[in-house]
């Protein structure tokens, strides 16, 4: 029988523990979010994260830029925030405009600060087996959703397609650190369903239909991190439901899976960044 993985009631309960926790705090916990440009995806992603934020207690401050901004305006802007003793955790909402140096803008975040553990020091601790402050948002919700349905890799053959510094890389890395076998997939792969035939567990972060059910064995877990729109309108992931979820032993759909655990792990980095800063300071 196949279980479908539910991210949507996962975030409520964490949230709702969270909500609890954040009551007790003397002080918001506050997250800064930098949105540069028009992207309209940008823009709803950012309005869902300030009101998740709020409903539990987080202040959430937007700061916008038009798209034309200058790199420096925004380098001065986080040199600003990483100052400012009111502000626990800081996001750069991407993409930024292509004339920014997006590694530049992010690196200028103060480590401790870092709620998407992308700054070259966080992604250094992450990738050399020490601990960053909070592991990147996605892949940590991955984590959460594993756990909740008791899933352990230890031992088992984890396939990620897909190799981006978002989701890909820290997957894999993650997986590593539960002492899973991996296998990195990306679009020069050669054989793909030689290799996803062989997963336990496949994550797909890819961003097109990719998975059928000949791709992969009976029982295997199967995360859809994809979503998109596909010609009709309809969001969709990587995999195809319909029939990988007959074969699947867990699978998560999408909307309703991995989507709902990013947005959880966001709320969840910044309050674990704000007890750290805290933690220092008493
Ligand atoms: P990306 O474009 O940076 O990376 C896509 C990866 O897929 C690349 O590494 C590429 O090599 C690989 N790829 C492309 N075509 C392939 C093919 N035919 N076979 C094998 N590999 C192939 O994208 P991203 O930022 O990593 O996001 C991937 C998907 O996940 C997108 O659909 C995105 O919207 C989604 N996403 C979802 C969440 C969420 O919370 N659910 C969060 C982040 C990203």
């Amino acid at each position: 029988m196949t279980t479908i993985m539910d991210g949507k009631k996962l975030r409520d309960k964490i949230l709702s523990g969270l909500k609890s926790e954040i009551q007790t705090f003397d002080k918001k916990p506050v997250l800064a979010v930098i949105l540069a440009g028009d992207d309209a995806a940008s823009r709803i992603y950012v309005n869902n994260k300030k009101k998740t934020a709020e409903n539990l207690g987080i202040k959430s401050i937007v700061i916008e830029y038009p798209a034309d901004v200058g790199e420096n305006i925004l380098l001065e802007k986080i040199e600003e925030l990483n100052l400012d003793k009111e502000i626990n955790a800081i996001l750069v909402q991407l993409p930024l405009p292509a004339h920014i140096d997006k590694q530049k803008v992010i690196d200028t975040i103060a480590p401790i600060k870092d709620v998407d553990c992308f700054t070259i020091e966080n992604s250094g601790r992450l990738y050399t087996g020490l601990e960053p402050y909070v592991y990147p948002c996605t892949p940590q919700g991955i984590l959460y959703l594993l756990d909740e349905y008791k899933i352990n890799l230890e031992g088992k053959h984890v396939v990620v397609i897909g190799r981006s510094n978002l989701v890909g890389k820290p997957a894999a890395q993650l997986a590593l650190k539960r002492n899973a076998t991996v296998t990195v997939c990306h679009s020069h792969t050669r054989n793909l369903s030689d290799i996803t035939k062989t997963a336990d567990v496949l994550i797909s972060a890819v961003g097109e239909v990719l998975i059928e059910d000949d791709m992969m064995k009976d029982d295997c877990v199967v995360i859809d991190v994809g979503i998109f729109r596909d010609c009709n309108g309809k969001v969709r992931g990587d995999v195809n439901f319909e029939t990988v979820s007959k074969k699947a032993s867990y699978i998560t759909p999408v909307p309703g899976g991995v989507g709902p655990m990013t947005i959880a792990s966001l709320m969840v980095n910044t309050v674990k960044l704000y007890k750290e800063q805290n933690k220092r300071s008493s």
